[in-house]
Protein backbone atom coordinates (compact mmCIF):
# COMPACT_ATOMS: atom_id res chain seq x y z
CA UNK A 1 0.00 0.00 0.00
CA UNK A 2 2.90 2.23 -0.87
CA UNK A 3 3.32 4.09 -4.37
CA UNK A 4 3.87 1.28 -6.26
CA UNK A 5 4.27 -1.63 -6.91
CA UNK A 6 0.63 -2.88 -5.81
CA UNK A 7 -0.56 -6.73 -5.42
CA UNK A 8 -0.63 -8.62 -8.35
CA UNK A 9 -3.86 -10.73 -8.97
CA UNK A 10 -2.83 -14.52 -8.69
CA UNK A 11 -4.25 -15.00 -12.64
CA UNK A 12 -0.75 -12.26 -13.94
CA UNK A 13 1.53 -14.36 -11.41
CA UNK A 14 0.30 -17.47 -13.11
CA UNK A 15 0.71 -16.17 -16.84
CA UNK A 16 4.12 -15.27 -15.68
CA UNK A 17 4.98 -18.91 -14.76
CA UNK A 18 3.62 -20.20 -18.69
CA UNK A 19 6.65 -21.35 -20.71
CA UNK A 20 8.34 -19.27 -22.93
CA UNK A 21 8.17 -18.64 -26.48
CA UNK A 22 10.55 -16.84 -28.91
CA UNK A 23 9.64 -13.11 -29.10
CA UNK A 24 9.47 -13.45 -32.60
CA UNK A 25 7.16 -16.72 -32.30
CA UNK A 26 4.03 -16.13 -33.99
CA UNK A 27 2.02 -16.61 -31.01
CA UNK A 28 3.71 -14.43 -28.85
CA UNK A 29 3.16 -11.00 -32.21
CA UNK A 30 -0.21 -12.32 -31.48
CA UNK A 31 -0.08 -11.27 -27.87
CA UNK A 32 1.72 -8.08 -28.32
CA UNK A 33 -1.12 -7.12 -31.32
CA UNK A 34 -3.64 -7.66 -28.08
CA UNK A 35 -1.81 -6.16 -26.09
CA UNK A 36 -1.85 -3.03 -28.33
CA UNK A 37 -5.41 -2.83 -28.77
CA UNK A 38 -5.99 -3.53 -24.69
CA UNK A 39 -3.62 -0.33 -24.45
CA UNK A 40 -5.38 1.32 -26.57
CA UNK A 41 -8.88 0.52 -24.84
CA UNK A 42 -7.63 1.55 -21.51
CA UNK A 43 -5.90 5.29 -22.99
CA UNK A 44 -8.95 5.87 -24.42
CA UNK A 45 -7.38 6.55 -28.14
CA UNK A 46 -7.69 5.01 -31.88
CA UNK A 47 -3.10 6.49 -32.07
CA UNK A 48 -2.15 3.85 -34.05
CA UNK A 49 1.55 4.23 -32.37
CA UNK A 50 0.34 2.38 -29.36
CA UNK A 51 2.36 -0.14 -27.83
CA UNK A 52 4.73 -1.08 -24.47
CA UNK A 53 8.28 -0.21 -23.77
CA UNK A 54 10.24 -2.58 -22.34
CA UNK A 55 11.72 -0.36 -19.46
CA UNK A 56 9.69 0.84 -16.92
CA UNK A 57 8.31 4.19 -16.48
CA UNK A 58 10.94 6.43 -16.54
CA UNK A 59 11.99 4.90 -19.76
CA UNK A 60 8.60 5.89 -20.91
CA UNK A 61 8.94 9.35 -19.75
CA UNK A 62 12.52 9.55 -21.88
CA UNK A 63 10.80 7.91 -24.82
CA UNK A 64 8.52 10.83 -25.03
CA UNK A 65 11.09 13.06 -24.55
CA UNK A 66 13.97 11.90 -26.74
CA UNK A 67 12.04 11.22 -29.79
CA UNK A 68 9.82 14.66 -29.65
CA UNK A 69 12.86 16.86 -28.96
CA UNK A 70 15.60 18.17 -30.71
CA UNK A 71 19.20 20.01 -29.76
CA UNK A 72 17.57 23.82 -29.58
CA UNK A 73 13.98 23.33 -29.29
CA UNK A 74 11.85 24.75 -26.06
CA UNK A 75 10.02 22.77 -23.96
CA UNK A 76 7.51 24.07 -21.25
CA UNK A 77 7.65 22.18 -18.32
CA UNK A 78 5.23 21.77 -15.26
CA UNK A 79 6.82 20.54 -12.21
CA UNK A 80 4.67 20.49 -8.92
CA UNK A 81 6.47 17.07 -7.62
CA UNK A 82 9.53 14.82 -8.05
CA UNK A 83 9.02 13.90 -11.64
CA UNK A 84 8.18 16.91 -13.09
CA UNK A 85 11.57 17.75 -12.13
CA UNK A 86 12.75 14.36 -14.04
CA UNK A 87 11.37 15.25 -17.15
CA UNK A 88 12.99 18.68 -16.98
CA UNK A 89 16.33 17.41 -16.85
CA UNK A 90 15.77 14.69 -19.16
CA UNK A 91 14.56 17.22 -21.51
CA UNK A 92 17.95 19.62 -20.89
CA UNK A 93 19.62 16.21 -21.66
CA UNK A 94 17.78 16.09 -25.07
CA UNK A 95 19.39 19.76 -25.56
CA UNK A 96 16.08 21.28 -25.13
CA UNK A 97 15.87 24.95 -23.56
CA UNK A 98 13.09 24.04 -20.67
CA UNK A 99 10.96 26.82 -19.31
CA UNK A 100 10.01 25.27 -16.40
CA UNK A 101 6.45 26.36 -14.40
CA UNK A 102 6.23 25.77 -10.93
CA UNK A 103 3.44 25.02 -8.70
CA UNK A 104 4.30 24.72 -4.38
CA UNK A 105 4.28 20.74 -3.93
CA UNK A 106 1.12 20.15 -2.95
CA UNK A 107 -0.79 21.79 -5.18
CA UNK A 108 -1.60 21.56 -9.00
CA UNK A 109 -0.61 23.89 -11.84
CA UNK A 110 -2.33 26.85 -12.16
CA UNK A 111 -3.30 26.88 -15.75
CA UNK A 112 -2.38 30.75 -16.44
CA UNK A 113 1.23 30.23 -15.62
CA UNK A 114 0.96 28.10 -18.50
CA UNK A 115 -0.77 30.88 -20.30
CA UNK A 116 2.05 33.60 -19.43
CA UNK A 117 5.47 30.63 -20.52
CA UNK A 118 3.55 30.23 -23.82
CA UNK A 119 2.79 34.07 -24.60
CA UNK A 120 6.58 34.63 -24.33
CA UNK A 121 7.86 31.42 -25.86
CA UNK A 122 6.84 29.35 -29.02
CA UNK A 123 8.27 25.32 -27.31
CA UNK A 124 8.11 22.35 -29.44
CA UNK A 125 5.76 20.62 -26.57
CA UNK A 126 4.41 21.16 -23.02
CA UNK A 127 4.74 18.45 -20.46
CA UNK A 128 2.93 17.69 -17.33
CA UNK A 129 2.32 14.75 -14.98
CA UNK A 130 -1.17 13.79 -14.64
CA UNK A 131 -1.06 11.95 -11.19
CA UNK A 132 2.12 13.53 -9.20
CA UNK A 133 2.98 10.55 -7.15
CA UNK A 134 4.96 12.74 -4.40
CA UNK A 135 2.35 14.59 -3.42
CA UNK A 136 -0.73 13.25 -4.08
CA UNK A 137 -2.06 15.79 -6.50
CA UNK A 138 -4.46 14.96 -9.23
CA UNK A 139 -3.87 17.51 -12.20
CA UNK A 140 -6.79 18.92 -14.60
CA UNK A 141 -5.77 18.78 -17.76
CA UNK A 142 -8.17 19.29 -20.12
CA UNK A 143 -7.85 23.33 -19.64
CA UNK A 144 -4.32 23.06 -20.13
CA UNK A 145 -4.46 20.99 -23.57
CA UNK A 146 -6.65 23.93 -25.22
CA UNK A 147 -3.65 26.28 -24.26
CA UNK A 148 -0.93 23.92 -25.47
CA UNK A 149 -2.83 23.76 -29.17
CA UNK A 150 -3.57 26.78 -29.40
CA UNK A 151 0.35 27.82 -28.69
CA UNK A 152 1.23 25.19 -31.80
CA UNK A 153 2.95 22.89 -29.04
CA UNK A 154 2.15 18.98 -28.28
CA UNK A 155 0.70 17.99 -25.33
CA UNK A 156 2.73 15.42 -23.10
CA UNK A 157 1.12 13.76 -20.19
CA UNK A 158 2.91 11.63 -17.55
CA UNK A 159 -0.12 8.82 -16.35
CA UNK A 160 1.93 6.53 -14.45
CA UNK A 161 -0.11 6.68 -11.37
CA UNK A 162 -3.32 7.54 -12.96
CA UNK A 163 -3.72 5.07 -15.44
CA UNK A 164 -7.02 2.64 -15.56
CA UNK A 165 -7.03 4.21 -11.76
CA UNK A 166 -9.02 7.83 -12.56
CA UNK A 167 -10.38 8.88 -15.90
CA UNK A 168 -8.05 9.81 -17.77
CA UNK A 169 -9.16 9.92 -21.91
CA UNK A 170 -6.26 10.65 -24.66
CA UNK A 171 -8.18 11.52 -27.63
CA UNK A 172 -10.82 13.43 -26.09
CA UNK A 173 -8.30 15.44 -24.03
CA UNK A 174 -5.89 16.12 -26.70
CA UNK A 175 -3.05 14.19 -25.39
CA UNK A 176 -0.27 14.23 -27.89
CA UNK A 177 2.21 11.90 -26.17
CA UNK A 178 1.59 9.45 -22.73
CA UNK A 179 3.57 7.39 -21.15
CA UNK A 180 2.64 4.85 -17.76
CA UNK A 181 3.92 2.30 -15.73
CA UNK A 182 2.40 -1.19 -15.05
CA UNK A 183 2.88 -1.49 -11.41
CA UNK A 184 0.73 1.12 -9.95
CA UNK A 185 -3.56 0.72 -10.51
CA UNK A 186 -2.75 -1.98 -13.97
CA UNK A 187 -1.22 -3.92 -11.48
CA UNK A 188 1.45 -5.96 -13.33
CA UNK A 189 4.76 -6.25 -12.13
CA UNK A 190 6.83 -3.04 -12.81
CA UNK A 191 9.35 -2.96 -15.91
CA UNK A 192 7.40 -1.69 -18.30
CA UNK A 193 6.14 1.22 -19.82
CA UNK A 194 2.91 1.73 -22.25
CA UNK A 195 2.88 4.56 -24.26
CA UNK A 196 0.73 6.15 -27.38
CA UNK A 197 1.58 8.89 -29.80
CA UNK A 198 -1.08 11.10 -31.76
CA UNK A 199 -0.62 11.47 -35.69
CA UNK A 200 0.14 15.25 -35.18
CA UNK A 201 3.34 13.62 -32.82
CA UNK A 202 4.26 11.31 -35.18
CA UNK A 203 4.63 14.15 -37.91
CA UNK A 204 6.74 15.56 -35.54
CA UNK A 205 8.93 12.34 -35.17
CA UNK A 206 8.99 12.15 -39.09
CA UNK A 207 9.93 15.46 -39.44
CA UNK A 208 13.27 15.03 -37.02
CA UNK A 209 16.65 17.07 -38.48
CA UNK A 210 18.83 15.04 -36.22
CA UNK A 211 19.07 11.22 -35.04
CA UNK A 212 17.35 10.46 -31.81
CA UNK A 213 20.39 10.35 -29.14
CA UNK A 214 18.83 6.99 -28.02
CA UNK A 215 19.09 3.27 -30.23
CA UNK A 216 17.16 1.29 -27.80
CA UNK A 217 14.14 4.44 -27.42
CA UNK A 218 14.27 5.59 -30.66
CA UNK A 219 10.70 4.82 -32.08
CA UNK A 220 11.33 4.79 -35.75
CA UNK A 221 13.40 1.29 -34.82
CA UNK A 222 11.24 -0.05 -32.38
CA UNK A 223 8.44 0.83 -34.06
CA UNK A 224 8.82 -1.97 -36.46
CA UNK A 225 9.28 -4.62 -34.42
CA UNK A 226 5.81 -3.65 -32.68
CA UNK A 227 3.96 -2.64 -35.37
CA UNK A 228 5.98 -3.05 -38.54
CA UNK A 229 3.97 -5.02 -41.54
CA UNK A 230 6.99 -7.73 -41.11
CA UNK A 231 7.79 -7.69 -37.41
CA UNK A 232 11.63 -7.22 -37.27
CA UNK A 233 14.38 -7.79 -34.46
CA UNK A 234 14.82 -4.71 -32.03
CA UNK A 235 15.44 -6.21 -29.13
CA UNK A 236 14.85 -9.42 -27.02
CA UNK A 237 11.24 -8.93 -25.34
CA UNK A 238 10.51 -9.47 -21.84
CA UNK A 239 8.53 -12.32 -22.71
CA UNK A 240 7.20 -13.18 -19.29
CA UNK A 241 6.20 -9.57 -18.27
CA UNK A 242 4.59 -9.15 -21.43
CA UNK A 243 2.20 -11.96 -20.77
CA UNK A 244 1.58 -10.68 -17.15
CA UNK A 245 0.41 -7.41 -18.79
CA UNK A 246 -2.07 -9.34 -21.18
CA UNK A 247 -3.09 -10.56 -18.51
CA UNK A 248 -3.46 -7.42 -16.31
CA UNK A 249 -5.49 -5.69 -19.42
CA UNK A 250 -7.68 -8.61 -19.74
CA UNK A 251 -8.62 -7.94 -15.49
CA UNK A 252 -8.96 -4.39 -16.49
CA UNK A 253 -11.39 -4.88 -18.91
CA UNK A 254 -13.39 -7.54 -17.56
CA UNK A 255 -14.53 -5.13 -14.56
CA UNK A 256 -14.24 -2.14 -17.05
CA UNK A 257 -12.68 1.02 -17.23
CA UNK A 258 -15.30 3.13 -15.72
CA UNK A 259 -16.35 0.92 -12.98
CA UNK A 260 -12.25 0.55 -12.02
CA UNK A 261 -12.05 4.27 -11.71
CA UNK A 262 -15.25 4.32 -9.44
CA UNK A 263 -13.95 1.68 -7.32
CA UNK A 264 -10.81 3.31 -6.42
CA UNK A 265 -12.90 6.43 -5.84
CA UNK A 266 -15.02 4.50 -3.43
CA UNK A 267 -12.03 2.69 -1.95
CA UNK A 268 -10.11 6.31 -1.20
CA UNK A 269 -13.50 7.60 0.11
CA UNK A 270 -12.94 4.82 3.11
CA UNK A 271 -9.77 5.39 3.80
CA UNK A 272 -10.26 9.40 3.55
CA UNK A 273 -13.19 8.81 6.04
CA UNK A 274 -11.28 6.79 8.56
CA UNK A 275 -8.29 8.76 8.52
CA UNK A 276 -10.01 11.96 9.30
CA UNK A 277 -11.72 10.50 12.19
CA UNK A 278 -8.36 9.50 13.50
CA UNK A 279 -7.32 12.76 12.97
CA UNK A 280 -5.24 12.75 10.19
CA UNK A 281 -4.70 15.88 7.54
CA UNK A 282 -4.93 15.39 4.22
CA UNK A 283 -1.73 17.31 2.22
CA UNK A 284 -4.11 18.35 -0.92
CA UNK A 285 -7.17 19.83 -1.13
CA UNK A 286 -10.48 18.21 -1.88
CA UNK A 287 -10.70 18.77 -5.72
CA UNK A 288 -7.00 17.67 -6.74
CA UNK A 289 -6.94 14.59 -4.75
CA UNK A 290 -5.69 11.75 -5.74
CA UNK A 291 -7.84 8.55 -4.98
CA UNK A 292 -4.86 6.04 -5.78
CA UNK A 293 -2.34 8.26 -3.72
CA UNK A 294 -3.33 9.47 -0.53
CA UNK A 295 -0.87 11.74 1.00
CA UNK A 296 -1.74 12.99 4.78
CA UNK A 297 0.67 14.83 7.32
CA UNK A 298 2.56 13.07 9.75
CA UNK A 299 0.67 13.66 13.12
CA UNK A 300 2.52 15.69 15.59
CA UNK A 301 3.95 13.11 18.23
CA UNK A 302 4.22 10.16 15.99
CA UNK A 303 7.45 8.84 14.47
CA UNK A 304 7.56 8.38 10.92
CA UNK A 305 9.58 5.67 10.20
CA UNK A 306 9.16 3.86 13.89
CA UNK A 307 5.18 3.35 12.75
CA UNK A 308 6.09 2.53 9.16
CA UNK A 309 8.86 -0.28 10.47
CA UNK A 310 6.12 -1.64 12.85
CA UNK A 311 3.59 -1.40 9.84
CA UNK A 312 5.80 -3.62 7.86
CA UNK A 313 7.36 -6.00 10.42
CA UNK A 314 4.18 -6.85 12.58
CA UNK A 315 1.63 -6.54 10.40
CA UNK A 316 3.09 -7.36 6.84
CA UNK A 317 1.95 -3.88 5.39
CA UNK A 318 3.77 -1.48 3.46
CA UNK A 319 3.30 2.82 3.17
CA UNK A 320 5.46 5.05 1.47
CA UNK A 321 7.29 7.83 3.54
CA UNK A 322 7.34 11.38 1.97
CA UNK A 323 9.45 11.88 -0.43
CA UNK A 324 12.00 14.99 -0.92
CA UNK A 325 10.61 17.98 1.05
CA UNK A 326 8.03 15.69 2.48
CA UNK A 327 10.37 13.57 3.84
CA UNK A 328 9.80 12.80 7.80
CA UNK A 329 6.57 14.27 7.79
CA UNK A 330 4.23 13.07 4.66
CA UNK A 331 3.10 9.48 4.21
CA UNK A 332 1.88 8.16 1.17
CA UNK A 333 -0.99 5.63 1.24
CA UNK A 334 -1.70 3.68 -2.10
CA UNK A 335 -4.74 1.85 -3.03
CA UNK A 336 -3.77 1.01 -6.79
CA UNK A 337 -5.47 -2.04 -8.42
CA UNK A 338 -5.56 -5.42 -6.63
CA UNK A 339 -4.69 -3.27 -3.43
CA UNK A 340 -7.81 -1.12 -4.00
CA UNK A 341 -10.21 -2.93 -1.96
CA UNK A 342 -12.29 -2.43 1.74
CA UNK A 343 -10.34 -5.43 3.08
CA UNK A 344 -6.95 -3.29 2.01
CA UNK A 345 -8.11 -0.35 3.79
CA UNK A 346 -10.18 -1.63 6.72
CA UNK A 347 -6.79 -3.61 7.74
CA UNK A 348 -4.56 -0.71 7.51
CA UNK A 349 -6.67 1.72 9.33
CA UNK A 350 -7.10 -1.30 12.14
CA UNK A 351 -3.14 -1.18 12.46
CA UNK A 352 -2.70 2.18 12.33
CA UNK A 353 -5.34 2.74 15.20
CA UNK A 354 -3.46 -0.36 17.22
CA UNK A 355 -0.28 1.22 16.67
CA UNK A 356 -0.68 4.68 17.54
CA UNK A 357 -3.74 4.66 20.20
CA UNK A 358 -5.16 7.58 17.59
N1 LIG B 1 6.22 9.28 -13.08
C1 LIG B 1 5.49 9.11 -11.96
C2 LIG B 1 4.34 10.02 -11.70
C3 LIG B 1 5.82 8.10 -11.07
O1 LIG B 1 5.09 7.93 -9.97
C4 LIG B 1 6.91 7.26 -11.33
C5 LIG B 1 7.30 6.20 -10.40
O2 LIG B 1 6.80 6.08 -9.31
C6 LIG B 1 7.64 7.48 -12.51
C7 LIG B 1 7.27 8.49 -13.36
C8 LIG B 1 8.81 6.62 -12.86
O3 LIG B 1 8.39 5.29 -13.04
P1 LIG B 1 9.37 4.05 -12.78
O4 LIG B 1 9.75 4.09 -11.34
O5 LIG B 1 8.52 2.87 -13.15
O6 LIG B 1 10.55 4.23 -13.67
Amino acid sequence: MGPGPSDVHPRVLTAMSRPLVGHLDPEFVQIMDEIKEMAKLTFCTRNELTFVVSAPGSAGMETTMVNLLEPGDEAIICIHGVFGNRMADIAERCGARVIRVEAPWGQPIDPQMISKALATSKPKLVSIVHAETSTGVLQPLEEISGMVHAGGALFVVDAVTSYTGTELLVDEWGIDAIYSGTQKCLSAPPGLSPVSFSTRAVEVLNNRQHKVQSWFLDLSLVKDYWAGAKRTYHHTAPVSALYALHEAYRLVLEEGLENRWARHRQNHILLRDGLQTMGFEFLVDEPYRLPMLNAVKVPAGIDDVKVRTILLNDYNIEIGGGLGQFAGNVWRIGIMGESCTPTHVNTLLSALKEITNL
